[in-house]
């Protein structure tokens, strides 16, 4: 195979579910099929051991790898880890980057609910190509043709059913595929293994006419020949309606709908087929764009190919206790060879690569290269964090880095004994390097280490974390929202910094702009200086001085965020100036240019969406009205209603165990970072009595 052809055979691709749709059963039979076919070569139909899956499962099926490796009918395809739990969206964002398609898997019950939407929306941010899978066909009340609608409802895409289901529930068989018109289902005598085909059902025959009729109209939009066809009542083949799907699948505005019941080992391989006949292919995007490393604003095209400069990024790094760091990367363009030196983009550094792997289900394996479209694990690289661009020295690129939510969550934390803290201490530095959504810091008001995430369960399973894989033992404080601070004005400031240290002269001198950025920006410097009036090293270090200051504002002490610094003018002195003091002046300065732009104090508001049966919506209502919340939109789905409100997070702590005690459990919360507003001044003026104690 040349490289187009080897590139063509790989599908890097997502599961994404609401929590219980059945992600990790579906995951589960995915691996056990793809791994029975491959092992066995051909199917066997006459060896039926019942208990298969069980012993596979024993031997570790493990579906918690970043990203693991099945061969699929010629195919290779990689299934990228996407976290279920709306904590976590930014993990999410950052496996719906390197992935190219996705599997959106739905309970046949319950149909659309709110988190599936979330995790919609963000695949639509990212452009990622999507077929359905509606899972769960075996549950009492399970009704195709209802999630059908819902999709259509809720999605502005072309929903179209490539399958149609033989019976529901209990007696819930298989499926008609509409392309081959053909029922198939699976052969239970064999956990699934071999599928069997059947005649449509005459009593289902007009429908399976109607749907395919749709089908057609639907594929034909995407091509041509198909559409002459269609017209002119001639013979469609398979491979032509196969190929204008992937088509429409591809543009984004099409969705290929399946169906089936992972538990009950019916309909998994059929989605495996999709997933090589609709998703994209690495090479479906003919080329990538990352940025020059040295003028950020000029835009570097590579094609995708293995003999192009190497274009890399890590997505992903978890700790073996045997290996070591496990750096999961995604190579764009380019070819990673074990042995061979690569750039660090982002660190600036430069390392060596030692082994490459390729991680399986139930293994993983040593693999020498690592080429554009493929996805694996580097052994070896230090320096690597997540998001980071990997490249070589003399072919700098930057990939666009991955942008992360604020962390909003925060609790104190302190070894039980301090004889633990450099443990902790480093423990948590190894733990935030795996997970960009993680920080720790010192609280420079009241010295407490303060560890912050992305919410209340994401803070509790670090902590789990600590003491399982750590063995630490640690206090904690009650989780507090993380404030953080900023400046309504823009003002300019002046700074003449002079001073001697140890016999030696310090001089720098800067003229600074501070200015409220966007919201969501975080912090933008910008150098505005004419060429050469200062050396590029001092130019940094105003840079890093800022930088390094901004972890505690003027207000109460929180992180200082969406704030833009340009550097408009500055002088240095020949043998009295140095990087430290350009260093120091420009963090005195950012002290006194909050001062006087007018600081305050923002909070974290949080989307939350509240399903409850329809009896209860006065007590959630009202619940809600006590919080500062804003209610958004009210809507109906059968018995249930679905609340959107902003609800600023300070008022959402424990509202698990409220909503659960005011509607006997039977409502359900989803909640997501929305954006930080400014905190009213009442509740600033208790929290400042709570952290300053006046
Ligand atoms: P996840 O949270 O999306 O990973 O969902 P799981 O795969 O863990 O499944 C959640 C629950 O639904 C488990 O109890 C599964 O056994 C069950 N489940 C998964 N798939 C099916 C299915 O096709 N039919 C039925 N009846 N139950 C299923």
């Amino acid at each position: 195979m040349n490289d187009d052809e080897d590139l063509e055979h790989i599908r890097n691709i997502g599961i994404m579910a609401h929590i219980d749709a059945g992600k990790t059963t579906t995951t589960e039979r995915i691996l056990f099929y793809a791994g029975k076919i491959h092992q066995m070569g051909e199917v066997d139909e006459g060896s039926t051991t019942m208990d298969w899956m069980e012993q596979e499962r024993e031997r570790g099926i493990t579906i918690t790898a970043a990203a693991t490796t099945i061969f699929w009918k010629n195919h290779q395809i990689n299934i990228i880890d996407t976290p279920g739990h709306v904590d976590f969206t930014a993990e999410v964002e950052r496996s719906l980057r390197v992935l190219d398609g996705s599997i959106a898997i739905f309970c046949a019950v319950a149909g659309v609910q709110s988190q599936s939407e979330t995790v919609w929306r963000q695949a639509d941010k990212y452009r990622v190509p999507r077929i359905a899978f509606v899972n769960k066909m075996d549950r009492i009340g399970a009704n195709f043709q209802r999630v059908v609608e819902m999709m259509k409802k809720k999605f502005a895409v072309k929903i179209v059913p490539v399958q149609l289901p033989v019976g529901a529930e209990e007696h819930f068989k298989g499926s008609i595929d509409l392309i081959k018109q053909k029922v198939i289902f699976n052969n239970l005598m064999n956990e699934g293994v071999t599928l069997l085909e059947e005649a449509i059902p005459i009593p289902l025959q007009d429908e399976v006419r109607q749907l395919r009729q749709e089908m057609l109209e639907a594929a034909a939009e995407y091509d041509d020949s198909l559409m002459e066809n269609y017209l002119e009542g001639k013979e469609i083949k398979e491979e032509m309606i196969h190929r204008a799907l992937r088509k429409g699948t591809l543009s984004g505005h099409l969705i290929p709908v399946l169906l089936g019941s992972s538990l009950k080992n019916k309909g998994t391989q059929l989605l495996m087929d999709a997933v090589v006949n609709y998703l994209p292919s690495p090479l479906d995007k003919k080329e990538i764009v990352g940025f020059d490393v040295n003028e950020p604003s000029k835009l570097i095209k590579r094609r995708v190919h293995p003999q192009e400069k190497l274009t890399a990024l890590v997505f992903k790094i978890t700790t073996d206790i045997y290996i070591g760091k496990l750096i999961y990367v995604r190579v764009y363009a380019g070819t990673i060879k074990s042995g061979m030196m690569i750039y660090n983009s982002n660190t600036e550094k430069k390392e060596r690569v030692g082994r490459i792997l390729r991680m399986h289900a139930n293994q993983r394996e040593d693999i020498s290269e690592l080429k554009a479209g493929q996805i694996g694990v580097l052994v070896g690289l230090k320096f690597a964090r997540t998001g980071d661009s990997l490249c070589q020295e003399h072919d700098k690129i930057l990939m666009e880095s991955i942008t992360f939510p604020e962390p909003v969550v925060s609790i104190a934390i302190e070894p039980k004994t301090r004889a633990d803290l450099d443990k902790l201490t480093e423990s948590l530095r190894k733990l935030s390097e795996e997970d960009p959504t993680f920080f720790t810091r010192i609280n420079e008001e009241t010295g407490q280490m303060v560890i912050s995430g992305m919410g209340e369960l994401h803070l509790e399973i670090i902590l789990d974390r600590l003491k399982r894989e750590f063995n630490l033992n640690v206090n904690v404080g009650r989780p507090q929202v993380a404030y953080k601070e900023t400046i309504q004005k823009t003002i300019q400031y002046f700074m003449k910094y002079e001073k001697q240290i140890a016999g030696k002269g310090q001089f720098a001198q800067l003229h600074l702009e501070f200015a409220p950025a966007e919201r969501g920006r975080g912090f933008v410097f910008l150098d505005k200086t004419r060429g050469g009036v200062l050396p590029r090293e001092y130019i940094r270090a105003v840079e890093d001085g800022l930088r390094e200051s901004l972890g505690s504002g003027v207000v109460l002490g929180f992180p200082v965020k969406d704030l833009q610094v340009t550097l408009i003018d500055g002088t240095f002195h020949e043998e009295d100036s140095s990087e430290l003091s350009f260093k120091i002046a420009a963090s005195l300065a950012l002290r006194e240019g909050l001062l006087k732009g007018d600081p305050i104090l923002l909070e974290p508001v949080m989307k939350v969406a509240v399903e409850t049966p329809e009896e209860f919506t006065g007590e959630v209502m009202s619940g809600l009205n006590l919080k500062r919340s804003r209610i958004d939109d009210i809507q109906s789905k059968d018995q249930l209603r679905i609340i959107q409100a902003n609800v600023p997070l300070r008022e959402m702590f424990g509202y698990a165990t409220e909503l659960r005690s005011m509607t006997q459990g039977r409502a359900y919360f989803t909640m997501e970072f929305k954006s930080y507003d400014i905190v009213p001044q009442n509740i600033f003026e208790e929290l400042k009595i709570r952290i300053r104690g006046f």
